[in-house]
């Protein structure tokens, strides 16, 4: 089946805003049609020299005209509705199916194209589900109704303006090669700009001290410079095909003419007018019918790539779960015989086990590249481990419910991510109603309130985008104080001290000593550091001898 139909379900919950779309959308069409050809028909008569009831004519004309109104303001209504549905419903899907999948074990996207892919492919498929069928069932009935009144007047018509629909639909045929190429071409240019300026802006300052930022702007200008030659290329094609176009509806109408004064036995003054409209009318579909042949390939395309985003297998397999037994009498984080790889070639973690009791404080130590940010990130499910098992109070992570996880673990990475707000509103991020006096308390306990930190607005200290505004030290401990607030079982400290001074340091590590219920996992390279915490495991590298 192809990918836009084996979409449909995805969008079968907005059945009936589509069928009043297509409804409204040709009752639409047949109004503008009555309009155009009733008029012609009143024009020729009276050039004949025909009694016209002028009242009546107007009236109906009207009559018909309001209808086409109202029918076209009900059908942009619904279409929108219908539309903006159908993005909503796409986006949701697309984005459940990323939040399943990501952090995949590697990273294979870039953000900016991954957003810009999704959200393009998803308005182009809103697009033909919305609008464009609605519009082909129209342009459908247009030529059946120009067909049957042409060959009334005279068949000869249909000479005048079906090659002309022909070459109507075959020129952006035959330039839908340039004009695909170009739409890729604009595409990938408008990710590739949008992503170096993510880069950029998130890199700033780094740039700026490396002496990198102004040929990094040179990268950014150049690509922005072969988009906009991309964009006038396009612009030139389309162009040209418009002014195709219409000297097609002008040469249907000198056609119809033509045929009149050559045919004038057949075609009587009178029916001149009517003639040359319904010659026009006729080529109108063509536009509709080009663009849906020749984005058809483009249709596929993006409606593959938001199957294959909905077809990622999540990052954890919902079918390994694991016994829901509670082991007796094992308290506080466990990781028993762990393996893990990113790559099946290069396990990271091989057999590992760790214990840490409540009330404790256990410093990971090794090299470089060993594996404790991947235990980190084990201990909060974001995936299983290939071998063993990760248990928090000898339940088993894989037969633990998300939400009650959650509850149990925090992470605090060297770096966590703070949003624009303040410091109250990024620590209360993950528990918004939370009392002040929590807030506070886990503020004192992350060492926020001393005045050698200097935040004399305190709580209310306005922070900005990723935490500028405030230090790296000031940083490292609304991140910790966030953690804090959410009283977690088991608390791991990704280097997340690391930025503070010896003496904040160990000022925090003494102030988490103090509890007895809860399981520390502190990540450390500095001695200092690690000379606090109750005992010391070292991690050693993988290595095929040490497997061996
Ligand atoms: P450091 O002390 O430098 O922070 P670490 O002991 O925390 O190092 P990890 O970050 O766990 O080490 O990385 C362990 C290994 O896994 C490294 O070789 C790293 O390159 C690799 N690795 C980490 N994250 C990924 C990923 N998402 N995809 C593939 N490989 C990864």
């Amino acid at each position: 089946m192809t990918p836009v139909l084996r979409l449909l379900p995805v969008i079968a919950v907005r059945r009936r805003l589509f069928v009043e779309t297509v409804v409204w959308s040709i009752v639409t069409q047949v109004a503008v049609l009555a309009v155009a050809l009733g008029l012609a028909l009143v024009v020729g008569q009276v050039a004949a020299g025909t009694p016209v009831s002028l009242p009546a004519v107007t009236v109906t004309l009207v009559a018909v005209a309001v209808l086409a109104a109202a029918a076209t303001s009900r059908e942009s209504w619904v279409s929108h509705g219908l539309a903006y549905g159908l993005i909503g419903i796409l986006r949701g899907r697309v984005f459940g199916a990323l939040r399943r999948a990501l952090p995949s074990r590697r990273q294979h996207h870039r953000t900016g194209e991954l957003v810009t892919t999704v959200m393009g492919d998803i308005e182009t498929l809103e697009w033909l589900y919305a609008h464009t069928v609605a519009q082909t069932l129209s342009a459908a009935l247009i030529l059946s109704v120009s067909t049957f009144v042409s060959i009334a007047i005279t068949p000869l018509l249909l000479l005048v303006w079906l090659p002309l629909l022909v070459v109507g639909v075959v020129v952006p045929l035959v330039t839908a090669r340039l004009a695909r190429r170009n739409a890729q071409a604009l595409s990938d240019g408008a990710a590739r700009v949008r992503s170096e300026l993510l880069d950029t802006i998130r890199g700033i300052r780094e740039l700026t001290g490396a002496d990198a930022l102004d040929a990094q702007l040179g990268r950014i200008t150049d690509d922005t410079r072969d988009h906009a030659r991309v964009q006038r290329r396009e612009a030139s094609r389309l162009g040209v095909e418009r002014g195709i176009a219409d000297a097609m509806f002008a040469l249907a109408a000198v056609g119809a003419i033509a045929v009149a004064l050559q045919d004038s036995a057949a075609v009587e003054a009178a029916a001149i007018p009517l003639a040359v409209t319904v010659a026009v009318a006729g080529l109108g579909p063509a536009a509709q019918i080009a663009e849906l042949l020749r984005n058809a390939g483009t249709l596929r395309e993006s409606a593959a790539r938001i199957l294959r985003a909905l077809d990622q297998a999540p990052a954890i397999d919902p079918a390994r779960t694991a016994p829901a037994a509670v082991r007796a009498g094992e308290a506080g984080l466990v990781l028993d015989g762990v393996g893990f790889a990113y790559d099946e070639a290069r396990p990271v973690l091989d057999r590992f086990d760790l214990h840490v009791r409540p009330g404790e404080i256990v410093a990971l130590t090794g090299p470089s590249g060993a594996g404790k940010t991947t235990a980190a990130r084990l201990t909060l499910r974001l995936w299983d481990p290939d071998d063993g098992s990760i248990r928090i109070d000898g339940v088993d992570l894989r037969a633990m419910p998300e939400d009650r996880l959650r509850e149990l673990v925090a992470v605090v990475p060297q770096s966590s991510p703070l949003l624009h707000g303040t410091i109250r509103s990024n620590l209360v991020l993950g528990r918004p109603d939370s009392p002040d006096e929590d807030v506070r308390r886990a503020a004192r306990a992350a060492g926020l309130d001393d005045p050698d930190v200097g935040l004399p607005l305190g709580l209310d200290t306005p922070v900005g985008e990723h935490g500028t505004g405030l230090s790296g030290g000031q940083r490292a401990r609304v991140a910790i104080a966030r953690a804090l607030l959410r009283e977690p079982r088991v608390l791991v400290l990704d280097e997340a001290t690391a930025s503070l001074d010896h003496e904040a340091d160990t000022a925090i590590l003494d102030l988490l000593n103090r509890s007895r219920d809860r399981a520390v996992l502190l990540i450390a390279h500095r001695p200092a550091t690690i000379a606090r915490a109750d005992r010391q495991v070292v991690l050693r590298p993988w290595s095929p001898v040490s497997r061996a």
